[in-house]
């Protein structure tokens, strides 16, 4: 599979946070043979190790959940309301097609209805539409027959369109934050199961970080990491209009190192180790701006006695839509990057400036 094959992979797999099972089997299958050791914790993250029980251990992480939708409430007339899970901007959500699954892992289609515009007063036209005057339209003609497809309160969706190439080398498709993170770990297994390090590699394949951190909390507590590296797909906004210094990173200038975001200030010393490695391959990167944005490092860096925790993005447009963006070399360079930094991971020490 080339990285776009990868990437088409992951992005069409349900992952809603707290429903991850879907993606958690499609990645457990493709790694199982470069692993030791796959476990899955009572919250549902994915641990895959190589040379389990070792002096020193090495944590990366990147999440499968992606952000969706719960239905909260089935109409009489068949139509769904729902709560969104994770960070949406309800602007977004009007005319989206939807894939709402059901009790047995059916996905139904649908699409986000809202009142037509030509039923609208002038005022309610200026207003944004808030998710309360949404509903999602399964085709379905009543509540009873929503109930036969198993569909009702806590079911979940996406905003779901096919993943697709656009231009050379970009790709855009649902939940590329942080599918394009896993991909870089699925790499780095393959990659360390035949060239092994000398010590205890595990890669955690976390869930719910999308509702506030939660599946990389208790890995960490279980890994029990010397140092992690957490791989996020983060906000790309190179694009009209918006200034420089507002924009966190950009799509083809290479990963983008954390110096701090809202969950963490990454240690000095791991940022240069980050732009050091970046540097000796001779790839391109960037420093992501702070502060924008929480990632899994807010809630390793705090496990038990404190974790040396650092941060690589691959860029990503208009994330947290069903149409995000990257860049297939920022993920090829990604893919290097962190390569290199578990060749040196021993040697990454912390500074206290
Ligand atoms: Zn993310």
């Amino acid at each position: 599979m080339d990285h776009f094959e990868l990437l088409r992979e992951l992005s069409g797999q349900f992952g809603v946070s707290g429903f991850e099972g879907e993606v958690r089997e499609w990645i457990s299958n493709q790694i199982r043979s470069w692993t030791d050791d796959l476990e899955v914790d009572a919250l549902g993250n994915l641990m895959a190790r190589i040379n389990p029980g070792r002096d020193f251990v090495l944590m990366l992480d990147a999440h499968m959940d992606e952000i969706g939708i719960m239905v909260s409430h089935v109409e009489e007339s068949g139509f769904l309301r729902f709560a969104p899970i994770g960070g949406w901007d309800p602007r977004v959500f009007p005319a989206q097609q939807v894939e709402v699954r059901s009790r047995e892992g059916k996905r139904y289609r649908g699409v986000m209805g809202a009142s037509p515009p030509h039923i609208q007063t002038p005022e309610e036209q200026k207003q944004a539409l808030k998710v309360e005057d949404l509903f999602i339209d399964v085709g379905a003609k009543s509540r009873e027959e929503v109930a036969g497809w198993g569909i009702g309160t806590g079911s979940p969706g996406t905003l779901h369109y096919p993943f697709q190439r656009i231009g050379m080398d970009r790709a855009m498709g649902k939940a590329l934050d942080d599918r394009v993170g896993c991909a870089v770990l699925m790499r780095c297994l393959d990659y360390f199961s035949k060239d092994r390090p000398d010590f205890t590699l595990v890669a955690n394949f976390a869930v719910g970080e999308e509702v506030g951190l939660r599946g990389a909390k208790t890995a960490a507590y279980q890994i029990k990491p010397d140092v992690a590296l957490v791989i996020e797909g983060t906000v790309g906004a190179d694009t009209p209009g918006i200034p420089a210094h507002k924009c966190p990173a950009r799509l083809g200038k290479g990963p983008a190192l954390s110096v701090a975001d809202q969950s963490i200030i990454v240690n000095p010393s791991f940022v240069a180790f980050l732009e050091h490695s970046a540097e000796s391959l001779k790839i391109p990167w960037q420093h992501k701006i702070p502060l924008a944005g929480s990632t899994d490092a807010g809630a390793i860096h705090l496990s038990r006695k404190g974790v040396l925790t650092g941060i690589v993005s691959v860029p990503c447009r208009y994330i947290h839509s069903p149409s995000s963006v990257v860049d297939l070399k920022d993920l090829d360079h990604t893919i290097s990057l962190v390569k290199e930094v578990v060749r040196g991971a021993r040697k990454i020490k912390a500074h206290r400036p």
